[in-house]
């Protein structure tokens, strides 16, 4: 049978709340006649009405033209019942994430519709291959995952179940293209690829909140001086806690309990309490009036510390950064590119960049200082010192940092600090869903940089970085804390091999 989805094909969207109201308008404006239906009494007609608003507001802003707008709003149909939308070529659900609820409603529309209709969920959590089960044409739904607010958000996950035909996928791929998306090919697994791949963003920095190693203004600091528009805390506080964690319960219960993805009990506190994030006021930080918002201190350049004797260690991009750095400001220094280790000796001092130990692990007078990834002159950057170190270490290695343009945030002595432990987990997941056949590389950046407005995507990171030493960095982890979290992507270990011959 062809599969191509026309603007001459119908579009039923079932389902006019947030998600349902934005793929129906951007179906219209597509070309579609679109067909909207709600169990709730008035909601397709409502919603409708708010589309109108909505279209005509793009309208005055001079963003839209006037008859486009009108002619995409009369395109949409309201309907009472779903039998009349027995001539739709095409579904999109968006109804309640439920999947007794959605299987229903796909049996029923089976019935209605004819059989060359292809059948469109937009679940977030649930598996495609579990609404398919039970269907007498199971190979022709398939997942069309789209990011709220869906006029904006350019991302199309196309999730295909163990049942979807491949045809089938790629018409919702071409489909997504026509209405101006970006699509990305996706099997269905929990949490597909962005609701996967984002988990240690929040998981690891849930972690360190845990073991009291940082603040969460500081975290969120490193983590913005990376690209990230919202550090983790504020990013949880913006999307609700409860969300969050709800997300991040159904991926750990459908990985079977998997240590990986295990929830945050620093979370459930939070949602237990009401404290939801910016919706109820309060949460990680407080929105209520007149609540200051912490801040860390702006950077402050230093001149050059005391040092006879000072050495740049290693041969990497953090080690050419600190030779680049001490030769602009015309410090005598020598250069060890063979050395095992990255950073500065300052006679009996050293300061490290993390490779995932703790100072405390690695000698006494040695602070660890977090993976810098921007070349911003003042940026946040964590560093951790021994617990063996003189009283004067966590000065003079703040002091170092500042003379070469970093903006140095003490924190706890934990593996990996924040940076390059949040990075080197988002690869490692990434790595896992590529080695799962969840997605390509390409699919999975272009998904985190389309659908959570990450700066990179985490195989750009990683041609960035260094398989061998994120790989090294992870084994490290998994030393300290003994257990399966940190356990290493097959599809990284091997690409650090690759690397290494
Ligand atoms: P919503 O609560 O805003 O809207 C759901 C609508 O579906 C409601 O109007 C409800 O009356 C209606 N409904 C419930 N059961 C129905 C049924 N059996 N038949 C017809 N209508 C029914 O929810 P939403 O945020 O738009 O989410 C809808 C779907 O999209 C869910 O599967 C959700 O997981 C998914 N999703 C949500 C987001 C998001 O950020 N909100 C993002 C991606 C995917």
């Amino acid at each position: 049978m062809s599969m191509a989805i026309t603007k001459e094909t119908a579009v039923l969207v079932v389902g006019a709340g947030i998600m349902g109201a934005g793929i129906a308008q951007i179906a219209a404006q597509a070309g579609h006649t679109v067909f909207l239906f709600d169990t709730k009494d008035h909601a397709a007609a409502e919603a409708k009405a708010k589309l109108a608003t909505t279209l005509e507001g793009l309208v005055s802003k001079g963003k839209l033209d006037a008859s486009a707008a009108e002619q995409a709003i009369a395109r949409i149909q309201p309907l009472s019942e779903l039998a009349k939308a027995s001539s739709a070529g095409l579904v999109v659900e968006a109804i309640i994430e439920n999947l007794d609820v959605k299987r229903g409603l796909f049996r029923q529309l089976e019935i209605l519709l004819g059989k060359e209709a292809i059948l469109a969920t937009n679940t977030s959590s649930i598996s495609v291959t579990a609404i398919a089960n039970g269907l007498q044409y199971p190979e022709r739904l398939v997942g069309m995952h789209f990011f709220n607010p869906v006029p904006l958000m350019k991302l199309v996950e196309v999730v295909s179940g163990l049942q979807t035909q491949p045809a089938v996928a790629e018409a919702i791929f071409e489909l997504s293209k026509a209405w101006g998306k970006v699509p990305v090919y996706a099997r269905s697994t929990p949490g597909f690829i962005v609701n996967r791949i984002a988990r240690p963003y929040y998981a690891e920095n849930l972690a360190l909140l845990h073991e009291q190693s940082v603040q969460p203004y500081v975290l969120d600091a490193c983590l913005r001086a990376v690209g990230f528009r919202m550090g983790p805390c504020e990013l949880m506080d913006l999307i609700g806690l409860d969300t969050n964690y709800s997300v991040t319960r159904s991926v750990y219960e459908a990985n079977f309990f998997d240590k990986r993805y295990v929830p945050s009990a620093v979370q459930r506190d939070l949602v237990d309490g009401g404290l939801f994030g910016r919706k109820s006021g309060q949460g990680f930080y407080d929105y209520r009036e007149a609540a200051v918002k912490p801040e860390i201190a702006h950077f402050t350049p230093a001149t050059m510390p005391a040092a006879n004797k000072v050495q740049v260690q290693g041969n990497c991009a953090v080690a050419q950064y600190l030779v680049d750095a001490l030769t602009t400001a015309k410090v005598n220094f020598t250069h060890l590119p063979e050395s095992a280790w990255t950073g500065l000796s300052l006679d009996e001092a050293e300061l490290r960049l993390t490779d995932g130990r703790p100072a405390s692990q690695l000698g006494k007078e040695l602070a660890v200082f977090d993976l810098p990834v921007s070349k911003q002159q003042g940026q946040p950057l964590a560093f951790a010192v021994s617990n063996r170190a003189s009283t004067e270490l966590a000065e003079y290695a703040a002091t170092w940092l500042r003379f070469l343009g970093f903006n140095p945030q003490l924190m706890a002595d934990s593996p990996a600090l924040i940076v390059a432990r949040t990075l080197a987990m988002l690869i490692n997941e990434a790595a896992d869903a590529v080695q799962q056949g969840v997605c390509s590389a390409a699919g999975a950046d272009a998904a985190m940089k389309l659908g959570v407005n990450y700066p990179a995507g985490p195989f750009e990171w990683l041609a960035g970085w260094d398989a061998g030493k994120i790989v090294q960095l992870l084994d490290h982890l998994d030393a300290f804390y003994r257990g399966e979290r940190y356990r290493v992507s097959p599809w990284l270990r091997h690409k650090a091999w690759q690397e290494a011959a």
